[in-house]
């Protein structure tokens, strides 16, 4: 086995479900292990991965990889296979497989993003892209639908503005036609009162 930089074995059984390898240790003697995994039973982690590192001079980090594995490749977890490849997908709610390209936003229309090993490193920003199209679409339409109903409003506002100054027009008139008989009327039924009264006398 040969320990990389990182402390992390490059070869050796890969656990399923974090793609990490699972470094192992032919050196270690039956009683230190049964020493560390009951250590590791007892929650004594910590203790476990030190001991470990103590016993067989592995780096920190792949004693802790050991430890966190139980010293096993864990399986992969439910709903993280791509139905299309097999591939591992990122996490249960993945809705695309880096693996084989495959897109299922929508589920009843999969489909395949590019093949080629860029734009598979890609569909993420391809989704994104059409997303946003999509929402720029919506927008533009609510816009769209928007700026009728402001036109509606205008038209509406225009009409009941007219109707108030026809109606206030009409009440002016109106103002003006009494006070035109009260002028002329008023007087003239002075006269009349006042000629009644003379001849009466
Ligand atoms: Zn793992
Ligand atoms: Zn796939």
């Amino acid at each position: 086995m040969s320990p990389q930089k990182s402390g992390l074995p490059d070869q050796g059984p890969v656990c399923e479900r974090c793609g990490l390898v699972i470094p192992q240790f032919p050196e270690l003697s039956p009683e230190d292990e049964h020493r560390i995994r009951q250590l590791m039973r007892d929650g004594n982690q910590l203790l476990a991965v030190r001991a470990l590192v103590k016993a067989t001079g592995t780096p920190l980090a792949s004693a802790k990889v050991w430890v966190q594995h139980d010293g096993r490749t864990q399986p992969r977890a439910p709903g993280t296979t791509c139905t299309y490849c097999g591939g591992r997908l990122r996490s249960p709610r993945a809705q695309q497989c880096l693996e084989c390209g495959m897109d299922w936003h929508d589920p009843d229309r999969p489909k395949k993003l590019g093949a080629t090993a860029e734009s598979r490193s890609m569909p993420d920003m391809e989704s994104d892209r059409e997303l946003l199209l999509a929402i720029r679409d919506q927008l533009a339409e609510h816009a769209n639908r928007h700026a009728d109903w402001l036109a509606h409003q205008r038209e509406r506002e225009a009409k009941i503005d007219a109707d108030m100054a026809s109606a206030l027009e009409q009440q002016r008139a109106q103002g003006r036609f009494y006070k035109l008989v009260v002028l002329v009327g008023l007087p003239i039924f002075a006269i009349i009162c006042l000629s009644v009264f003379a001849s009466s006398r």
